[in-house]
């Protein structure tokens, strides 16, 4: 949980950093100052009004001019109170004359007016309201009202519509009304006014030159953004809204290819960098293949092959290994560190959990000990003797393997000679704390870097997002694993479940039972797990049922882990801690509870956890019926597909980049407009234009990211 703590830390810093900020500018944004002089306290409301501003990141006038709307409202058209009410949901105006105007005290205090036109009337109902609304909109007053229409216990009502008085035969607007993204107490037409002073001021020279627009076929910037703020009357208003208007291509082209550039420029300053080349593939990587009870499967090799060429190289390397759960990504691993102690220096392990660094530690300690490699292991809960004795051993260099948790990010902890850093399932740390450990740096030299995720993420992400890093995908599993069966089960049916898991354990084999996730409170997550145990201890006499969760001393998570792993315990109940990296081949039967509370890519990293040796795997997810309708979709996907790849996709699909991504947010933040699900295309194309600026033209490159990122870009260093 550290983990989470110290990358929340992060982002709080960035905020204030903004504020501070936006301070500092408030006094000279003048246009901003004007507009805000109309509203009504007079004092300070200037300052006040950039730092609200400034919180919605618009600083420069650039980024007013920047701040595109999130949508239009179409204005430019009266329907008639009769079709009006025909329309079900989306926005509409009417205009009509005032027939009464009441304010009514049932069930609460409101004002209620009616408005009528030849073909029906409308009620529109407040209930928030100024004395004098009620004048305002005396009988006889003509009113243009928009908002939606619904069918209320009186007809046709609209609740707090956007209103105006208005005299008979008052134009219409002739184009869309932009709406822009807001924030509190930041009205629409403060938004309107200093985007517009901002445009008269902003350097409008375009970024990339005319014969690289009409290559890429597309528009200029100055007329794409115009068009977006101020919709010319005949553009074509349904690309407007759907975004698929050229000038909004040239926004998500520009967002993309600043991404891009940072994100490989990024890349292009840690190669700068040196690293120790280790191209030595000697004795211990030899011995420990030759050891190994099993061959590698083909995508194993291919990956160990990159690896291998990255680490023969003076630069550092900035891997990112992706494998489905299970597929073996831990041998790969302890080859690239075989091979970093093979040239005499010292390789680190990084795990998310406590759990987990174990689990590794003991795997890959059984593997390398019986070589002559020296280990070492350092988490937060060693004792300070022991703390003081591994952080010995790394210094002097004669650990030549380290494995542990964040522990090993502290500054108190110092390599002799760090080739190598390994960070498992590394979408869990905090891309500070990735940098920490990458960054130990020796006489000028940063370690090789190898991140590992079971994760997988679809290319198309992948490409965008993780444009600075190198991708090895292992997309093959072992051979003899059967597949995994999934049943969805409702939760009603737990008896028949724990007959079954009597059945299984009858037959030899171990099982899991994942307690609900209890997101709004630790404690009662707690609670339920202890209860079940209990439970299940009373249901299944014969067997031993052991007890996994957070709260846990290490040394009783240890022990409890350990017991599983001989078997000495047939039944683990656990919470989501044993969520990534636990591997105990002898489990085959999964049971979760409540699985509609858990997202897809959780279920699937859970599911992982059995199917790992040659049994037949089950995992039965039970769940509390009503079903919603994004969980039962989900659900369903668990039952039919066991490709993390698959699920990944139908993930992005239900929760969108932004969650789906959750610690890489920073690279998220940088997409505003683009869509990847639907802008590929622009993608591809923003790749490639991108290398080819890195390479020639270094002026464009600085112009452009200086416009679209600014300031932020020293925030997004990933
Ligand atoms: P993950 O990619 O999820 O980290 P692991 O590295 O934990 O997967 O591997 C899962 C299991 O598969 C382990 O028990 C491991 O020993 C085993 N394994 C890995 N590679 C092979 C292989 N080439 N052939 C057979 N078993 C393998
Ligand atoms: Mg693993």
């Amino acid at each position: 949980m550290a983990a989470e703590d110290q990358s929340a830390s992060v982002e709080l810093k960035n905020t204030q950093a903004d504020t501070a900020m936006a301070g500092g500018h408030a006094q000279s944004e003048s246009g901003t100052r004007k507009t805000a002089k109309k509203a009504k306290p007079p004092v300070n409301t200037a300052a006040k009004a950039s730092e609200k501003l400034a919180k919605l990141g618009l600083r420069k006038d650039m980024d007013f001019v920047l701040h595109l709307p999130m949508r239009y409202e179409d204005e430019t058209e009266i329907v008639s109170m009769r079709d009006a009410s025909f329309r079900g949901g989306s926005s509409v105006q009417v205009e009509g004359v005032v027939t009464e105007c009441d304010i009514q005290y049932r069930p609460r205090r409101q004002l209620v007016v009616t408005i009528a036109d030849d073909s029906g009337q409308v009620v529109l109902r407040f209930l928030n309201f100024y004395g004098n609304q009620t004048k305002q909109m005396a009988v006889g007053v003509r009113v243009r009202a928009r908002g939606e229409l619904r069918h209320g216990f009186f007809g046709a009502e609209m609740v707090h519509p956007h209103y105006k008085i208005v005299n008979e035969g008052a134009p219409l607007p002739t184009a869309l009304t932009p709406v822009y993204p807001s924030g509190e107490g930041i009205p629409q037409a403060l938004l309107r006014k200093a985007i517009s002073n901002a445009m008269t001021r902003v350097n409008w020279r375009d970024t990339l030159s005319p014969a690289r627009l009409a290559d890429l076929h597309l528009q200029d910037f100055e007329s794409s953004i115009r068009t977006l703020h101020n919709p010319p009357p005949d553009v074509d208003q349904h690309s407007l809204i759907e975004r698929e208007h050229p000038a909004w291509e040239r926004m998500k082209f520009d967002e993309l290819l600043a991404q891009q550039l940072s994100l490989k420029r990024a890349q292009l300053t840690r190669r700068s960098k040196g690293a120790n080349a280790l191209p030595l593939v000697g004795e211990l990587s030899n011995a420990f293949l030759l050891n190994l009870p099993f061959s590698l499967t083909r995508a194993q090799e291919k990956v160990l092959a990159e690896i291998r060429t990255d680490l023969r190289e003076a630069f550092p390397m900035q891997r990112l290994l992706q494998g489905d759960v299970g597929s073996g990504k831990t041998i790969v691993a302890a080859l690239a560190a075989a091979q970093a102690i093979d040239n005499g220096y010292q390789a680190a392990l990084m795990a998310p959990t406590e759990i987990l660094a174990e689990q590794h530690f003991r795997k890959i300690a059984a593997w390398l000990e019986p070589l002559g490699v020296k280990t070492a292991w350092l988490t937060g809960s060693l004792k300070k003797k022991e703390k003081d004795a591994a952080n010995a051993l790394i210094t002097s260099g004669e650990a030549q393997l380290v494995i542990g948790t964040h522990a090993l990010i502290q500054d108190s902890v110092q390599f002799k000679k760090l080739g190598l850093v390994i960070v498992d399932e590394q979408h869990r740390f905090g891309v500070s704390q990735r940098l920490t450990l990458a960054n130990k740096v020796e006489a000028g030299k940063v370690p090789h870097q190898l991140m590992m995720s079971a994760t997988p993420i679809p290319r198309t992400l992948a490409m965008t997002y993780y444009a600075d890093l190198e991708v090895s995908v292992i997309d093959e599993l072992p051979p003899g694993r059967t597949p995994i069966v999934t049943r969805v089960i409702d939760q009603n049916r737990r008896d028949e479940v724990i007959a079954r898991v009597q059945a299984a354990a009858g037959e030899g084999k171990q099982i899991y039972w994942v307690c609900p996730l209890i997101e709004e409170s630790e404690t009662l997550q707690l609670q339920t797990a202890t209860e079940t145990h209990a439970m299940l201890a009373e249901a299944l006499p014969g067997l031993k049922v052991g007890l996994v969760h957070g709260r846990l001393k290490p040394a009783e998570k240890q022990a409890t882990m350990e017991a599983f792993i001989r078997n000495d315990s047939q039944v683990l109940v656990a919470t989501t801690v044993i969520e990534v990296g636990v591997d105990v081949p002898n489990a085959s039967l999964m049971v979760i509870e409540h699985a509609e509370r858990f997202g897809l890519s959780q279920l699937h990293q859970l599911r992982g956890r059995v199917g790992r040796g040659a049994a037949a795997s089950i995992c039965l997810l039970l769940y509390q019926s009503p079903l919603g309708g994004t969980a039962k979709q989900r659900l369903a996907t668990m039952r039919e597909s066991n490709d993390g790849f698959e699920i990944a996709r139908k993930d992005l699909e239900l929760r969108g980049p932004g969650e789906f991504l959750g610690a890489r947010q920073s690279g998220e933040a940088m997409l505003r407009f683009a869509n990847l699900e639907t802008d590929q295309w622009l993608v591809d194309k923003a790749r490639n234009l991108a290398d080819d600026l890195l390479k020639n033209d270094p002026v464009t490159v600085a112009a452009h990211l200086e416009r679209w990122l600014g300031y932020k870009e020293e925030f997004l260093r990933v």
